[in-house]
């Protein structure tokens, strides 16, 4: 059965616009969905796969390497000729019962100490590379390969050491989480190491709440009906998101911005200087997304819930989410 179109959700605005912003910009480092059951978290990450591009990649290599990319493996690199295949980019998922072989890839010890040649099977991180990395229930993975993934993804890097013999792969892939909060938290050290983090709820609005059901329950008729009636609004999006990856080199940040991100890390108490540098990174994507070259106080401030909140020590401002309720006097101060 064909996924539910991404277009097709109802509201959760916050979300959506997370993953979108990682689809155009990789290097926002990923994003976490915290929520209840049934809030089309899994749908929404599902639904990313057909707004994804189609790309070049080298044929027969494990982690499709695109020719000329300065992440090609080691074997691409060594090829003097090779034939080149399409390749439309995806969502892999990770089970959370995965073992760290499963997840890394393996070296066959035997091969290697009777032979001298590296033999190497690979895992899911081969299979990410270049794509979408999907966790359902993250948090009930084992931390240390949470640990694993979070050092990849940020590196671009796999490697598997065993025995004094080592094995590298290039692992460049957007990280996507999901959890249930009521299931137990991840732990704050790998909390905050997400780019992004969003919190869902079910929808509370009675037209919004019967909109959704009207359409789940069209889609389950006849799925195929379904998307072929979205597929505009989808191919409208995919431009879109095309037009936002070519943009975003050009995006520029004015000097009063710098400004303003250092006076929300500060007001906000966000440790470290990564917040910071995050919240640029998200405003300029989120500036190519709605097709501008030059980011603005708007852009820091509609994603600064999603890169801050999870990086607070303390709650500074007496409202629910601990965020200002009005931003601009934390700016103007
Ligand atoms: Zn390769």
């Amino acid at each position: 059965m064909r996924n539910y179109p991404f277009c097709a959700i109802v509201g959760q605005q916050q979300m959506k616009l997370a993953l979108l912003l990682n689809l155009v910009n990789p290097a926002l480092g990923g994003v976490l969905i915290r929520g209840e059951k049934g809030t089309a978290k899994s749908t929404a990450v599902r639904g990313l796969e057909d707004l994804m591009d189609e790309v070049t990649v080298i044929e027969g290599c494990a982690f499709h390497c695109r020719p000329g990319s300065p992440d090609m493996c080691d074997e691409c690199r060594s090829k003097k000729e090779y034939k080149t295949v399409p390749y439309r980019r995806r969502v892999i998922e990770l089970p959370v019962s995965s073992t760290e072989d499963r997840v890394v890839g393996s070296l066959d010890m035997e091969k290697a100490i009777k032979k001298g040649e590296k033999v190497f099977e690979p895992g899911l991180l081969a299979q990410a590379n270049g794509n979408i990395l999907y966790v359902d229930e993250i948090n009930l993975l084992d931390d240390h390969i949470v640990d694993v993934l979070l050092d990849s993804a940020a590196m671009g890097v796999n490697t598997v050491e065993r025995e004094g013999v080592s094995y590298s792969h290039p692992a460049r892939f957007v990280l996507v989480g999901t959890m249930n909060p009521e299931e137990g938290d991840l732990r704050p050290q790998l909390l905050d190491r997400f780019g992004l983090v969003t919190e869902v709820r079910g929808e509370q609005d009675i037209a919004k709440r019967s909109e959704l059901i009207a359409r789940r329950l069209e889609y389950e008729k006849d799925p195929e009906g379904f998307c072929k009636k979205w597929e505009p609004q989808q191919k409208a999006m995919r431009e879109r998101l095309t037009r936002a990856q070519e943009l975003l080199p050009k995006v520029n940040i004015p000097e009063s911005l710098y400004t303003d991100a250092a006076k929300i890390g500060i007001a906000l108490s966000v440790d470290g200087h990564r917040a910071d540098i995050t919240l640029l990174k998200a405003a300029m994507t989120l500036a190519a997304f709605n097709g501008r070259t030059e980011a603005e106080r708007s852009d820091l401030i509609a994603v600064a819930p999603m890169v801050l909140t999870h990086r607070m020590r303390r709650q500074p401002f007496d409202t629910a989410s601990g965020l200002p309720a009005d931003w601009e006097s934390v700016l103007n101060g």
